[in-house]
């Protein structure tokens, strides 16, 4: 191993300047060269790739989004993408890769090493949606984002008695809704995972205004149903005056908390030690604090589970 490459792909999420920085400090600190690839698997099909050196990621550990740029290449899921990706490889002389990105930027790097490439992924999303880890980089700054958006919109519920509908995101998982509904405090949680029904909704929201609650705040992951759908169907069965608020993209930016910039600098190291020890199609993942690596076939065939105690705990608190 005497060159490695290093990319960033799919969504973007807070820490992955974090785990850039990891990969390239850590990579040099062994003697190896560092290939920086722009954009995703398109830059890499395109050969959009600069030397990285120290200074290279000097003052990025606290910003959001990703130097590199990331993108999303339909080139690349096509047999001759992938061929021309390789080209680039050979071309500039890289033995190893590391994939930033989630689950569709894992399925691109489980190919790749199929093709021989030994490719290592670090899970970058604010979503938490990939097994084989209990946090992916990026979630817990995303999660505090959204505290802190509802802790403000709060006030006005409060101020003026009102029942307020925020969607955050969370297509296929309903982490950031989860953990961040037992964080806020709120009055229910709509996840994909869980189906729900609106009468019992609208029960519970009766139930605490009879008992003199004055407003309330129902969390909802996008992929459990649009807020404004939510909102509607609240406002005709209680005819109360209901808000809808969706926080949309402030989720996915921001500087990286500290969980995340720790977690991704450590990540960022192990996915070069991986390398070096001749590893390839592993992930990198944190269980039960630890740093693990797994499988990519592994982790993408098994599904993703969230962790429903809190489901539970969010309804039993509000009650
Ligand atoms: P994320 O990595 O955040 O889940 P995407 O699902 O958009 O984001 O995947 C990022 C990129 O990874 C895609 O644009 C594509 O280039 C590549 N990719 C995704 N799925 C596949 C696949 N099944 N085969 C090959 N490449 C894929």
């Amino acid at each position: 191993m005497r060159k490695i490459g290093v990319l960033t792909s799919g969504g973007d999420a807070p820490g992955m300047n974090a785990a850039i920085r990891a990969v390239v400090r850590k990579a040099i600190y062994h003697g190896l060269q560092v290939a920086g690839i722009k954009r995703g698997y398109q830059g890499l099909i395109q050969g959009d790739i600069v030397a990285m050196d120290l200074g290279s990621v000097g003052d990025i550990i606290h910003r959001g989004g990703t130097m590199l740029f990331t993108a999303r290449s339909e080139e690349f899921k096509t047999e001759a993408g992938r061929e021309r990706a390789c080209q680039q490889i050979a071309e500039h002389e890289i033995d190893g890769l590391i994939v930033i990105g989630g689950d569709g930027s894992f399925r691109g790097a489980k190919l790749l090493s199929d093709l021989g490439i030994p490719t290592i992924g670090i899970p970058g999303t604010i979503d938490n949606d990939i097994s084989c880890t209990d946090f992916t980089i990026g979630f817990d700054t995303a999660i505090n984002t959204v505290i802190d958006a509802v802790d403000k919109i709060r006030d006005t519920a409060t101020s003026h008695e009102r029942t307020y509908v925020i969607e955050v995101m969370g297509r296929n998982a309903g982490d950031i809704a989860l953990v961040a509904g037992v964080a806020v405090g709120a009055e229910t949680v709509l996840i994909p995972e869980e189906k729900h029904d609106m009468i019992k909704v609208v029960d519970k929201l009766l139930r605490g205004a009879a008992r003199g609650k004055k407003h309330s705040i129902i969390l909802v992951a996008e992929g459990a149903g649009r807020g404004f759908s939510i909102g509607e169907v609240i406002r005709e069965l209680t005819g109360w005056e209901t808000r809808v608020t969706v926080l949309g993209h402030i989720q996915r930016g921001g500087s990286p908390t500290a969980f995340d910039r720790t977690l991704a600098s450590k990540m960022g190291a192990r996915a070069v030690d991986l390398l070096i020890a001749g590893d390839r199609a592993k992930m990198i993942g944190t269980i039960g604090g630890q740093i693990v690596a797994t499988d990519i076939a592994e982790a993408l065939a098994t599904p993703r589970k969230p962790d429903l105690t809190l489901y539970d705990l969010a309804d039993v608190l509000s009650i």
